[in-house]
């Protein structure tokens, strides 16, 4: 068996790849990537496209122009295969890059994926990207709604939940296809020069290669394939969100090599968003889970690159105003990729005489009197404790997978438990039984255990995951991780004084006083206690493990890592230690990702330790 198998099928390989588990989720083993799968710088009109490739021509000083290759970049999931003695021996999905997800079993049943070859090869890695049709996709959806399921949002999105399926035969019976773009062999028993054969090369190999790809002798050419596909993508079966151009010649490809993040031979154009005029049928009027009400437009639905929509942001009152709308218009509408919709203008008056659209004076939800909050365009319900939308949308937040991460407690079931007084708070969820559970509609035994195991399995989250979930305003993900690991327990931070937290590199007086004003309010101080009650307690970062570990240790940074230097830099000052630019006899560890350059040659010659992330991560204690 080959060690980089055999390394992501182990169990004990899960002790070195912490830092990924947030992007591996339950369920399948992590897989470690031999090499990296970058993403794509992109670009966003034919100005810098051809600006890409005359810094290029210019950069490497090349005397001819370089011939480049264009694909459809193709609206799926990346994979990796990777072929052993010509045979399919592991399939992993992208992941953040480094790791992705094994779901070798669920590639299995793909009719797209050769499983073997009778070219002799002994180790290939295969990428493309997965995709799910657009006629398959709406067969799917079909199919769910007759069966009173929920809906799929777009192809993508039904690609991904297909292929991550527990159980491979659904995997199966979903119309999922592939194309294959990229072909890497460890040794040199086949010589191929270029993109465009390593294209042909696959085909031959049994792999689906997309047919519209086009060798172009130069980035006019680039530019007119763009612009063709730009006006006839949605005549393709299959989600396109634009064309992927990579200089052809590997020679040329190896010597222009990598920046931190993408390839320099290569760059993904986008198409410009797709703007689509239908009518606007209501305004709906949302509670957040901060009380903040805010207008949602209601649409006639309409496909959107590559989903049906029918909600449109709104904003705020004032946006109303400004664009003059009114209900029964008609409105042109945007949506860029994963980006929620936005209406850009009205086209035409509606020709009934409707009066203007007024915000409401009270809480649709609860009918409280809506007040205005100094400095801030929108109105807020001021009912925190007992508003049914505020109830619903913080227990939403709660649960959701960067809170405490509670798998099954989706928004139909919170919806049941606050209609039946189950549970008004996140405390609430915690002595709920199953028997709870059981008397709301559609659930079984079986999934009503579940929910109560999953429940009592989230007790216990990270630091910085509690300190997310408690919703604290302008204290998103990132905050919540510098102040977990600055404050280490939950009650230093409620302590916490406005000069200690203001002192935070990142954190302004906004945030600061955000926090206090948060614990001194009575009742999240009781939410905090009844969470306690029932045994929901952040893990503490135990206080002599990590006040200096790094005291008296120099690092040297170098290569590129899954996180910014700055992030490494910063948790090595802050438990004691230094960093330093150049690797001398003086330096302690030289932390190494990928593609490291100089600097490890000479730490080697120095006999300076090398540690990888996974290590640095073990000596810092980051779970
Ligand atoms: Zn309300």
């Amino acid at each position: 068996m080959y060690p980089e198998y055999k390394l992501s099928d182990s169990p004990t390989q899960k002790v070195g790849t912490k830092l990924f588990e947030s992007q591996v989720s339950k369920g399948f083993l992590p897989h470690q990537h031999k090499v990296r799968l970058y993403s794509l710088d992109n670009t966003y009109s034919y100005e810098e496209l051809s600006s890409w490739y005359d810094k290029l021509q210019k950069n490497y000083s090349l005397s001819s122009l370089p011939e480049l290759v264009c694909e459809l970049k193709i609206d799926g999931l990346a994979i990796s295969l990777n072929y052993h003695n010509s045979k399919f021996a592991i399939g992993a999905t992208r992941g953040d890059g480094f790791v992705g997800e094994n779901i070798t079993k669920n590639l299995e049943t793909i009719k797209a994926i050769p499983d073997s070859f009778s070219e002799e090869i002994s180790d290939i890695e295969v990428r493309g990207e997965i995709f799910m049709p657009k006629s398959a996709f709406q067969k799917l959806n079909d199919e769910q709604a007759s069966k009173g399921a929920k809906l799929f949002a777009n192809p993508r999105n039904a690609a991904s939940g297909s292929l991550r399926q527990l159980d491979p035969e659904i995997t199966r019976k979903r119309e999922l296809s592939m194309f294959a773009y990229y072909g890497r062999i460890d040794s040199g028993e086949i010589s191929i020069k270029s993109h465009s054969e390593m294209l042909s090369f696959l085909k031959k190999l049994g792999f689906n290669i997309n047919p519209n790809f086009r060798i172009c002798k130069n980035i006019d050419e680039a530019i007119e394939y763009c612009k063709y596909w730009d006006k006839r993508r949605n005549d393709l079966d299959y989600a396109t969100d634009g064309v992927v151009i990579k200089i052809n010649d590997f020679a040329l490809q190896s010597e222009m090599g990598y920046t931190a993040r993408a390839p320099r031979w290569a760059t993904a154009f986008k198409f410009p968003p797709e703007e689509v005029s239908t009518i606007l049928k209501d305004i709906e009027i949302n509670v957040g889970r901060s009380g903040a009400v805010t207008p949602v437009a209601v649409l006639e639905p309409v496909y959107i690159s590559g989903s049906t929509v029918q909600r449109a942001t709104l904003h705020n009152f004032d946006e109303i105003k400004r664009l003059g709308i009114n209900i029964g218009d008609r409105v042109l509408v945007k949506k860029a990729a994963e980006i929620i919709p936005k209406i850009i203008c009205v086209t035409e008056h509606s020709d009934s005489k409707s009066s203007p659209f007024v915000p409401p004076l009270t809480c649709p939800s609860c009918g409280t009197k809506l007040v205005p909050v100094e400095g801030e365009v929108n109105l807020y319900c001021p009912n925190y404790l007992a508003c049914p939308s505020q109830i619903k949308a913080r227990l939403e937040y709660w649960v959701s997978k960067d809170c405490m991460d509670i798998d099954g407690l989706g928004d139909n079931i919170i919806a049941q438990l606050i209609e039946k007084g189950l549970a008004a708070t996140p405390a609430d969820l915690y002595k709920l039984t199953t028997d709870d559970f059981m008397k709301l509609d559609l659930i079984a035994e079986k999934s009503a255990d579940n929910l109560f195991t999953e429940i009592q399995a989230s007790k216990h989250p990270t630091l910085s995951k509690f300190i997310n979930s408690l919703g604290i305003r302008h204290v998103g993900k990132e905050t919540s991780d510098v102040l977990a690991r600055k404050f280490k327990s939950l009650n230093a931070l409620k302590n916490a004084t406005l000069e200690q937290i203001r002192d935070i590199d990142g954190i302004g007086d906004k945030i600061a006083l955000s926090i206090l004003d948060f614990f001194s309010n009575s009742f999240n101080n009781e939410l905090l206690n009844n969470l306690k009650q029932y045994g929901v307690e952040p893990q503490e970062i135990k206080e002599n493990q990590n006040s200096e570990i790094f005291k008296g240790l120099t690092f040297v940074i170098t290569g590129t890592l899954s996180k910014t230097r700055d992030y490494f830099e910063n948790i090595i000052k802050e438990y004691g230690g230094k960093v330093s630019s150049s690797v001398s006899k003086k330096t302690s560890f030289v932390l190494a990702g990928e593609n490291p350059g100089s600097k490890l040659d000479k730490a080697i010659a120095l006999s300076v330790k090398v540690i990888d992330e996974n290590e640095f991560n073990e000596m810092a204690n980051i779970k």
